[in-house]
């Protein structure tokens, strides 16, 4: 049994940049996994003995502007399907945005493990980093630089310890 992690967000929060930092050297996707649908990289990560799948849910093909609202709230749906834990992006320099309080509303709504990462916190303090994301509603945030690696690994123990 591997846990799978996916991760969700609007656009530019971070989402690539995490993914990749979670499975670095075992970046070649995991083919052919079944049913599960194409516009979502699927890779293989790794804390300490544990290993886990993770899923980018960023669109990879250009989503017209007028259709990004409705495209990650497909993402997000599927995000909750598929995976143990949903790791859910926001970006601490942007703050809150209309994007977020969207795909808060329906992980609020799904029994989904969710955990809320205030990424780009890098170099901030983190209860300013994180303080205006209470207001989501998915209770503590968690500040992360996925660019530099703060935060993450703890963040990821964390996540997998509630699967
Ligand atoms: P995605 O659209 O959610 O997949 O976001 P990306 O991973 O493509 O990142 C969007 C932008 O944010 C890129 O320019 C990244 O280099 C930048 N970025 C991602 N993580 C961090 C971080 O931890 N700190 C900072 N300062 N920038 C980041
Ligand atoms: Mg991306």
């Amino acid at each position: 049994f591997k846990p799978v992690v996916s991760l969700v967000g609007r656009p530019n929060v971070g989402k690539s940049t995490l993914f990749n930092r979670l499975t670095r050297s075992r970046a070649a996707l995991v083919a052919d996994f079944a049913g599960l649908t194409r516009d979502r990289h699927y890779g293989e990560g790794r804390v300490g003995d544990i290993p886990f799948l993770v899923v980018d849910t960023g669109g990879f093909e250009p989503v017209a502007k007028s259709g990004i609202l409705m495209e990650m709230a497909r993402q997000t749906s599927l995000a909750i399907s598929e995976s143990d834990v949903v790791i859910f992006l926001v970006d601490a320099r942007a703050g809150v945005n209309a994007h977020d309080h969207e795909i808060a509303r329906l992980l609020r709504k799904t029994r989904a493990h969710v955990f809320l990462a205030v990424n780009k916190a890098e170099g901030m303090n983190r209860g300013v980093a994180t303080a205006e994301f209470h207001e989501l509603g998915l209770g503590e945030p968690y500040a992360i630089s996925s660019a530099h690696g703060d935060g993450v690994v703890d963040l990821i123990e964390t996540a997998l310890a509630d699967v």
